[in-house]
């Protein structure tokens, strides 16, 4: 999916355009922990597109001495994870030095740029959008995000830049690799070991417009794709220690991701940041596996392990699916594990059951563990089967929806991963009700 972040500077009317364009159709990040309460991130549709979009600016909270630097930071941000960029300017305060800055830097870029002028709320007020010809940045295309005047254009040219950008999102059926973390984590280390000799390509895909650094390299013949969170940002670190931009590029990159490197640093142990960040994998429905790293810095005995799976499994009770490595990218230990583990939980994300399995499984669950009852109606599971992979996605058709507890479901989650696996993947269920 594409994403498309809005720039520009406090008060021009970020978060109205953000909430006029997402509207009905917000479904924030929902329950990523920590990650919920802000309104950065909306998956959006138009005319059966579909797009995340970001509002930079529910990033920081603005004070007035450090708003070009906060400007220069969500620009940078833009830049490295966006498709395309909406630099929302004021009609009413006309152009500023901020504008011209922050025009100046994703003039640079290959990435599509759309110059969008709010607050012309009428016919008359059309001419205050010339003055910002002078950004360089093409046409200034006129809305009011109050009044939702011009925003089905906006978002036709939006549609538009896609097609325009050179990346293919449909096309490239190679496996591709997020690696996640926060700072310091040993993201880069990895990366650059999980490279090797073997890498093609060590800058950009050609074709894409992105900034970020997208990796392919072979293994075992075939290639895949390396999706780095860190590596660009070694030359140009200026918001690594903002907490909320590093999740900001984590939901990025899962979302252009199949199967996510999760990891954590050894020495720290889980923290609250590892917690979100393995939230949005989950909750986006991708391919996961834990990856301890700075395996070599602890001092083990025969305990050190299960008292590490403990902390995990109980910090990040969502992902019980997920595999846990212990590596040390440093020294090299156990990577080899990792491109293995790897393909394993990818092909469980892309495993289909047959319906007539699915159903005996179910059938036998149900005789071990009744399913629920309330107010003298009983559950009925009429069948079930699989709609999806990647994840994999299971229908279940009910005579009454409301008496389906979440806990059954889960019960029915674990007769599947017992019968069948499914390692390393989350497992999403629809529920239909259906007449008998
Ligand atoms: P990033 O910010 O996640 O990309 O982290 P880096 O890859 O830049 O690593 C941060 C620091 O941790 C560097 O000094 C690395 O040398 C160090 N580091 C990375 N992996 C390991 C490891 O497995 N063991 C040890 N001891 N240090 C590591």
């Amino acid at each position: 999916k594409p994403v498309v972040a809005v720039v520009g500077r406090p008060n021009v009317g970020k978060s109205t355009l953000f909430n006029k364009i997402a509207g009905s159709r917000i479904s924030i990040v929902e329950d990523t922990p920590g990650v919920t309460r802000d309104r950065i991130f909306a998956d959006c549709e138009w005319l059966g597109h579909k797009f995340s979009l970001i509002d930079t600016g529910g990033i920081e909270p603005f004070s007035k001495d450090i708003i070009l630097s906060q400007m220069r930071r969500q620009a940078q941000l833009a830049i490295d994870t966006a498709d395309v960029i909406l630099l929302l300017v004021d009609g009413r305060v006309g152009m500023t030095p901020a504008d011209l800055e922050v025009s100046n830097m994703i003039r640079k870029t290959k990435t599509p740029v759309l110059l969008v002028v709010n607050k012309i709320e009428t016919k008359s007020l059309e001419k205050d959008i010339f003055e910002f010809y002078n950004l360089g940045l093409g046409d200034p295309i006129a809305i009011s995000a109050e009044q939702a005047l011009g925003l089905g254009d906006l978002l036709d040219e939006v549609i538009k830049s896609f097609e325009k950008s050179e990346i293919d999102f449909e096309e490239d059926d190679r496996l591709k690799i997020a690696v996640l973390g926060k700072p310091n984590v040993g993201k880069s280390t990895l990366v650059n070991r999980l490279l090797g000799e073997e890498r093609v390509i060590v800058s950009n895909i050609p074709g894409t417009t992105r900034d970020a650094i997208d990796s392919v390299f072979k293994y075992y013949g075939e290639e895949y794709v390396l999706i780095d969170t860190a590596g660009l940002r070694k030359k140009n670190k200026i918001y690594d220690d903002i907490e909320k931009y590093s999740i900001v590029r984590a939901v990025a990159a899962v979302e252009r991701a199949d199967v996510c490197l999760l990891l954590i640093d050894a020495e720290t142990g889980i923290t609250e940041q590892d917690a979100k960040i393995a939230g949005i994998a989950h909750n986006r429905g991708k391919a996961a596996i834990i990856v301890v790293n700075k395996w070599d810095t602890i001092d083990k005995d025969n305990t050190t392990i299960k008292s590490f799976e403990k902390d995990i499994r109980s910090k990040l009770s969502f992902m019980s699916y997920a595999p846990i490595l212990y590596i040390s990218a440093l020294d090299g230990q156990r990577v080899n594990k990792v491109m293995e583990t790897v393909l394993q939980v990818s092909n469980e994300h892309a495993k289909r059951i047959t319906t007539g399995l699915l159903n005996d499984i179910i059938s036998e669950a149900i005789l071990l563990n009744q399913p629920p009852s309330d107010k003298g109606r009983r559950l009925k599971i009429y069948y079930a089967t699989q709609a999806t992979i990647r994840p994999p996605t299971f229908i279940l058709f009910v005579n009454t929806k409301d008496i389906l507890h979440f806990s059954y479901v889960r019960y029915l989650e674990n007769q599947i991963r017992n019968s069948f696996g499914f390692v390393g993947t989350p497992i999403k269920f629809l529920i239909r009700e259906k007449s008998d």
